[in-house]
């Protein structure tokens, strides 16, 4: 409810995309990733070809996001949620290095002031007094205006934008995905200390963005992420002449390749591949989220009229974990406990998944915090009483 009333903030420029309008756009790659995860994950269970996509889904969704992006920032001037919701990236142009707290700071209230304290007229009637003020916003309209030109994307602007918006979320995904392994004490092999800095850097990275969308939204900024800021991108809404251009440009790309490919060999097999692909490109902005709204309503249709679970096959148990180099030995005599040696009683599980004698593994795990064969960290509480049923 209170989203809705802070809808309304405008600062005059019609071409301002809304808070809203950038808060939907740079949420929709991250949202598509795990839809396509999931098709290929149901896809893999058919087919074991797609089991490799999923094993090395992050390598092959930011390959394809790079080929998109690049495309849609070289034909497009944004990338291809900026393009979905019509929008555009220009550079700011500014010799000041105002931007962050612009309004803070305040510039229109202090020019108001140098404009009008050396007023010419010591006779102020109304009507000049009202000229004055008018010509002051218009100066200052004016002004503002000049504070904000922008102009297009370079080649180099693309090439950092694609650092941006592709490389630098692969390494923060791969990053994630390493210490969340490894802060997992079940795999933790000391890697990581208790007093790692990584959740600090990410914490600060995540809040980096969420004040840039807060002030974005109280319009103290132009940049909706500090990524933005730092290339000094601003996005703008598509005008008429903008969509314009773009059929054009790429009326004459397409041509362009064709004419290319006419004289290679076999032109009536290369031709139609590479106007396929070409198409491909240009109406993935149709073409994924329709896939992906189709593919879901598919799967809750099936799940709705099923009449029994899909009969999937159980995964393969987990491994045996592996004896550390110094560890206790695995006694022959599965009965055996490893730490006395003598037959288990009370048998419990530590959570490497070795069993012991209640008293034995109890002390030995109060005294080391760990298990004694795989010396896996391990807490008292880890422990469990197994209970065999006869
Ligand atoms: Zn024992």
């Amino acid at each position: 409810m209170t989203l809705m009333f802070l809808f309304n903030f405008n600062n005059g420029d019609p071409n301002r995309p809304s808070f809203f309008e950038m808060f939907a756009q740079h949420q929709m790659m991250p949202s598509f990733k795990p839809a396509l995860k999931y098709i290929f994950t149901v896809l893999s269970q058919r087919n074991s070809k797609f089991e490799i996509i999923v094993k090395y889904h992050d390598e092959f969704f930011y390959s394809m996001l790079l080929l998109l992006e690049y495309h849609y920032l070289k034909y497009y001037e944004g990338s291809f949620s900026e393009n979905f919701y019509n929008l555009k990236r220009s550079v700011k142009v500014s010799k000041k290095n105002e931007p962050i707290l612009q309004r803070l700071w305040d510039p229109s209230t202090a020019d108001l002031q140098t404009n009008q304290t050396p007023a010419p007229t010591p006779k102020k009637d109304e009507s000049t007094v009202k000229q004055l003020r008018r010509q002051t916003l218009l100066n200052l309209i004016s002004k503002g205006s000049k504070e904000k030109e922008t102009k297009p994307m370079t080649a180099k602007d693309q090439r950092i934008s694609i650092l941006y918006l592709v490389i630098l979320p692969y390494i923060k995904t791969k990053l994630d995905e390493f210490y969340k392994k490894e802060s997992d004490p079940i795999n933790s092999l000391g890697l990581l200390n208790e007093d790692n800095i990584y959740p600090t850097i990410s914490a600060l990275y995540e809040a980096s963005f969420f004040i840039y969308q807060l002030l974005y939204l109280y319009e103290y900024t132009d940049f909706y992420t500090p990524f933005l800021h730092l290339q000094r991108i601003v996005l703008k809404r598509l005008t008429h002449q903008d969509i314009e251009n773009h059929s054009n440009a790429v009326t004459t790309r397409r041509n362009e390749r064709l004419a290319i490919v006419r004289n290679w060999p076999l032109p009536y097999i290369v031709t139609p591949i590479v106007k396929i692909l070409d198409s491909i490109l240009d109406y993935t902005k149709f073409i994924l989220p329709a896939s992906v709204f189709l593919f879901k309503s598919l799967e809750w249709w099936y799940s709705e009229n099923r009449a029994s679970p899909p009969s999937l096959p159980v995964p393969p148990p987990p491994s045996q974990p592996k004896r550390a180099p110094n560890g206790l030995a695995i006694p022959d005599d599965k009965t055996q406990c490893p730490l006395c040696l003598k037959e288990r009683t009370n048998p419990t599980i530590c959570g490497s998944g070795f069993v012991f004698c209640y008293p034995c593994i109890f002390s030995y795990v109060q005294q080391h915090q760990k298990c004694p064969i795989t010396f896996i960290p391990a807490t008292t509480e880890h422990l469990r009483k197994i209970y065999e049923t006869t």
